[in-house]
């Protein structure tokens, strides 16, 4: 998606531990007319596809999904981060190691919103080493629901994420995949 390669190279900043912050439009203050867009972008390529329900994680997942559900004109659920007591025992739950924070933590997702029946489409921020979208995908297995596919704005194709969900046979529509990046001189290089 070139508006969102664009985007990328103006105002996304290299960091160290191939870390690629884009907070001034995606993760921190976000531009929604970029989101729209890009919900656009998902529809046109899960077109003809049966979607009545996107699943995210939080926290930076849930703006883009909201935004995309509009094109979708479906629910959106997040998988939270902490079990907390009123809902212990009615979840569905999995364990997620963090690219960005370097722990392990559960999410859970109620039952109440997630079961058979439901055709599901994953949405996030960044596909890195795939633990996240690994562990929405196991959520959706649990709750006896089908997984579409997944959309993803910005993958980092030189983790090994992409490759290992995408071998597992989960389809995954990524807007932009970073080949490399080169913290030093700034350059960043796209897959076509
Ligand atoms: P994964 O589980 O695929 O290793 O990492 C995915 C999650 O880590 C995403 O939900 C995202 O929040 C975070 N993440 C991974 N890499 C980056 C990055 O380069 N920049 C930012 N801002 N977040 C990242």
């Amino acid at each position: 998606m070139q508006l969102l390669q664009d985007r990328i190279r103006k105002d996304g900043k290299i960091k160290e531990g191939n870390v690629l912050k884009v907070d001034s439009f995606l993760n921190h203050q976000m531009d929604i007319q970029l989101f729209e867009e890009i919900g656009k972008e998902f529809k046109r390529r899960f077109e003809g596809e049966k979607i009545n329900k996107i699943l995210t994680i939080e926290a930076s997942g849930i703006g883009i999904a909201c935004v995309v559900a509009q094109s979708f004109g479906v629910p959106v659920v997040f998988a939270k981060k902490n079990q907390t007591k009123n809902i212990a025992g009615d979840v569905y739950t999995t364990k997620v190691e963090s690219f960005t924070h370097g722990r392990v933590y559960d999410i859970i997702v109620a039952k109440e919103f997630l079961g058979k029946g439901d055709r599901v489409l994953l949405i996030d921020d960044f596909l890195a080493n795939g633990m996240a979208l690994e562990g929405l995908a196991e959520l959706v297995q649990l709750s006896g629901a089908e997984l579409v596919g997944a959309g993803i704005v910005i993958e980092k194709g030189f983790q090994q994420g992409g490759d290992l969900l995408r071998s597992q046979g989960i389809r995954i529509e990524s807007l932009a995949i970073i080949d490399s990046m080169n913290e030093k001189t700034g350059e960043i290089v796209f897959r076509d």
